[in-house]
């Protein structure tokens, strides 16, 4: 966790603790409330500033990260991308780490109504790119960037920052931040990629729509674990108890989510309540579970050819 407030704005340029003075008479402000900082920096706890009246912000250098992994990445010319993983058990690969030359680097450009951090070009196609911190990628976002229908990675440079801070680099002095952004797939993930959706619109012919459910716990708290599709063709797991008993289910996160039967689901949106059941409005992921093994050699099949297309379109 990033705990320490070590920047602050003095007369409008971003200074560090080091920097300044002892006391409010650092003459610092926040740069994310504006509000004003007192410089800490006693013999005790690590130097620090604090915030004198504005308790509520939490800012602790978001901002400068961002610009500091888009100055990283503009001047870069090669970028690794991550693996795009078709299932996680057993593991499918649609294609392996790669590591990309960077043509063009454009920053947060509208691209229909989405503003993405970073757009690469390399050799004619485009890349977005999120410079992920507090805010994951949440629905609203991923369909404003499925709209684009350009490739889009997300990198959790929090978790980058934070391997940093352990290691008391708060001011980016060693190389590590640089070599996870551009040399290293560690902390990047897919958001959208164009090509899995094609290949799901080539198995969707064959799917079956099984309902979602989503239970509460008793004091209505919602929680991921409890969401569930309602049959399972491969007998994930079975109630043991209740109405259900000795029927099968599957969890969506840890069973579906990482199933080579799994095909996606509509976005997952509650809208009622009925004796403790929240029901989704399009309550059904897509599952070929029920195709059974010989298909495991046909979805095998289905990939080769597909990954041998995109080898072709990218030669
Ligand atoms: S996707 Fe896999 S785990 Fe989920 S219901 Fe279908 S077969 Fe079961
Ligand atoms: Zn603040």
């Amino acid at each position: 966790m990033i705990e320490r407030l070590i920047y602050g704005l003095q007369n409008g340029k971003l200074v560090t603790i080091d920097d300044v003075q002892s006391g409010l008479s650092c003459g610092c402000v926040c740069p994310n409330c504006k509000s004003k900082l007192i410089a800490k920096k006693g013999n005790i706890r690590e130097h620090h500033f604090a915030h004198i009246n504005n308790n509520d912000c939490f800012w602790r250098g978001e901002s400068l990260i961002h610009l500091k992994s888009k100055e990283i990445i503009s001047n870069s010319r090669t970028i690794k991308l991550p693996k795009l993983i078709w299932s996680y058990n057993p593991e499918i690969l649609i294609f392996d780490e790669v590591t990309i030359t960077i043509d063009k680097v454009t920053l947060e450009r509208k691209v229909n109504d989405f503003i993405p951090d970073i757009i690469i070009e390399s050799k004619g196609r485009k890349l977005l790119i999120e410079i992920i911190y507090s805010h994951g990628v949440n629905n609203i976002k991923y369909r404003k960037i499925r709209k684009t229908d350009i490739p889009a990675i997300g990198i959790n440079v929090k978790d980058i920052v934070n391997s940093l801070f352990k290691e008391k680099d708060y001011f980016f002095n060693s190389n590590k931040f640089k070599t996870e952004l551009i040399n290293s797939a560690k902390y990047k993930f897919w958001i959208y990629n164009p090509e899995l959706i094609k290949l799901r619109k080539i198995l969707k012919s064959k799917y079956a729509e099984r309902h979602v459910i989503q239970t509460l716990k008793s004091n209505n708290v919602f929680f991921d674990d409890m969401i569930y599709s309602e049959y399972c063709p491969i007998a994930k797991r079975t109630w043991q108890s209740g109405i259900l008993k000795g029927e099968s289910y599957a969890k969506l996160y840890e069973d579906c989510e990482n199933c080579k039967y799994y095909l996606g689901r509509d976005e997952y949106e509650i809208i009622g309540c009925n004796s403790g059941v929240v029901i989704d409005k399009k309550p059904a992921i897509y599952c070929i579970g029920h195709l059974g093994s010989p298909f495991d050699l046909d979805i095998r099949n289905v990939i080769n050819k597909h990954k041998k297309k995109i080898r072709q379109n990218k030669s």
